[in-house]
């Protein structure tokens, strides 16, 4: 009897693979990490085929620590880190280069030269839903045409493939060199800057700006339906592969914001906030994105307002690696406890420049206020306040665009254990912030697009059944202090502008 539904989640840091049950909670979990391979400032790159193998790992781990066969699976679910780039041969299955990772900010003088064609940042808005940035993977796939050497010929020739992540492990999922299929969700092509919002393709144009052959595309289906079985030499063997969601569209599904004005914050590597806008497209004008957040089979697409901000976590992983000031991440919540504020100090961690509603790929991060007062708990404090403010950002803009304002905000993400973090965020926000009994959403969210195009789910009311509250934060800030601490953030900000130059 098949009793689960798998998802591989294929995050920026580690891929895990998750058995569900019918009620969505978790069964087994198996998960690894892959080396972060820094080449030079700015650039971040994954080993695309560390991944792949790591993900045949986590299958495996997973099945057997809850003594499963591929008998008990019904389907499988693939979400994943958006925007990330994989480029391969057909023939060989061999990626030409390392993926090039999201926060990856080596395509700047590419997004830039594509904005003087006229339009800038904003050129491709209406069509994409998205500024021009480094954050997307289009003029990822440019700049390895442009520097691996003949890569650009072998693409013309039709020999070369293009994926996200979620494009990579189908189409080794399901073959590869014999017989892979090459295909992607809407969500995920949302994010290349390459397709169209309305129509959930291509768009040639746009292609043909970036230098990217239309050969190497995959094809765009939706983000619940089968798109193949997993082959013989994997733990998953037969198993049907029926549901892609990038990551944070997959939290969104799995938090179940299946209704317009529904929204969830997931807070990981970095931030990510999406609000259901339901069939309609909203086009922000304060610098948000708009992103499909799935498409179930043949209905029509649900959109998303999205805020993205790409260092929240991974500036608390950063205190640890980097500066070794914390032995564990978690140990960031002992000494901002130690101290009753931030004592003055603000962090900006701009290491990627600034996401939404920003987009300034020319910040670069700043610690300021700094006095001989400030020591090891304030700045945890100013690290993990950093969070909190950012969001307060993306939700101001996100109330100017739907014109109403949110009411409270589910979450969920490694930073969430956090109740500091937690406290402060309903504080800055003035809105209760909701943690959800199952945490896992991103792999839930997936397993429920593969569990629901198979009949393992029956329809969108079983995600909503299944939801339940761990636990809620009031604020319980005075109007005053909360806005004098985001008056401190804004000035902080202004002082990490205008830095690469
Ligand atoms: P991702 O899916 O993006 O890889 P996760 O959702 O697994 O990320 O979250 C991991 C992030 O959460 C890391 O960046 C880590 O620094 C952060 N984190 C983990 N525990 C804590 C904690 N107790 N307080 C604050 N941040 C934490």
């Amino acid at each position: 009897m098949t009793k689960y539904v798998a998802a591989i989640d294929q995050g920026t840091t580690s891929t895990r693979c998750m058995v569900f049950d019918h009620s969505g909670h978790v069964v087994s979990v198996d998960q690894t990490e892959h080396e972060q391979i820094f080449p030079r400032a700015g650039w971040v790159e994954h080993d695309p085929r560390e991944v792949w193998t790591n993900t045949r790992q986590v299958a495996a781990g997973a099945l057997a620590k809850a003594d499963l066969t591929t008998e008990d699976i019904a389907a499988v679910g693939i979400t994943n880190q958006r925007e990330t780039a994989v480029v391969w041969d057909r023939t060989t299955g061999e990626p030409v280069y390392n993926a090039i990772v999201w926060q990856d900010t080596r395509t700047d003088r590419i997004c830039r030269d594509l904005a003087d064609l006229g339009g800038g940042q904003e050129r491709y808005r209406d069509r994409t839903g998205l500024p021009l940035a480094t954050y997307f993977s289009g003029p990822k796939v440019r700049w390895v045409l442009d520097n691996v050497e003949g890569a650009r010929a072998r693409a013309e020739a039709g020999d070369l493939l293009f994926g996200n992540m979620d494009t990579w492990l189908l189409w080794n999922l399901t073959g590869g060199v014999d017989g892979g299929v090459h295909v992607t969700d809407p969500t995920n092509a949302s994010r290349t800057l390459l397709m169209n919002l309305d129509t959930l393709s291509w768009d040639a144009e746009i292609a043909a700006d970036m230098g990217v052959p239309m050969s190497m595309l995959p094809e765009i289906r939706s983000s619940s339906e089968v798109y193949g079985h997993v082959r013989e030499r994997s733990a998953l063997a037969s198993v049907p592969i029926a549901g892609i969601l990038g990551d944070q569209q997959a939290a969104t599904f799995g938090q179940a914001c299946l209704s317009p004005g529904e929204a969830k914050n997931t807070y990981g590597t970095g931030n990510f906030v999406l609000l259901n806008t339901g069939t309609d497209k909203v086009m922000s004008e304060n610098g948000l994105l708009t992103t499909v957040c799935y498409q179930i089979g043949a209905s029509a697409p649900v959109y998303a307002l999205e805020g993205s901000i790409a260092v929240t976590g991974s500036l608390v992983q950063w205190l640890r690696d980097n500066l070794g000031i914390l032995g564990t991440a978690g140990e960031v919540e002992r000494y901002a406890r130690s101290v009753e504020d931030n004592g003055g100090a603000y962090f900006v961690p701009a290491f990627s420049g600034l996401y939404a509603p920003h987009w300034r790929s020319d910040a670069r991060g700043a610690i300021v206020g700094l006095t001989r007062f400030v020591n090891k708990g304030h700045l945890s404090r100013a690290v993990l306040e950093a969070t909190a403010f950012q969001t307060r950002e993306v939700i101001d803009a996100m109330n100017a665009d739907s014109g109403v304002a949110l009411t409270s905000l589910k979450v969920d993400g490694g930073m969430v254990v956090n109740e500091l973090l937690m406290q402060f965020q309903a504080d800055i926000l003035d809105v209760p912030v909701i943690r959800p009994v199952v945490n896992e959403t991103t792999a839930l969210g997936a397993a429920y697009a593969a569990g629901l195009a198979v009949g393992f789910w029956a329809s969108e009311d079983d995600i909503r059944q299944n939801w339940a509250q761990d636990k809620q934060w009031e604020p319980t800030m005075d109007a005053e202090t909360r806005d004098r601490l985001y008056h401190f953030w804004k000035k902080a900000v202004s002082r990490t502008l205008n830095w690469v130059e």
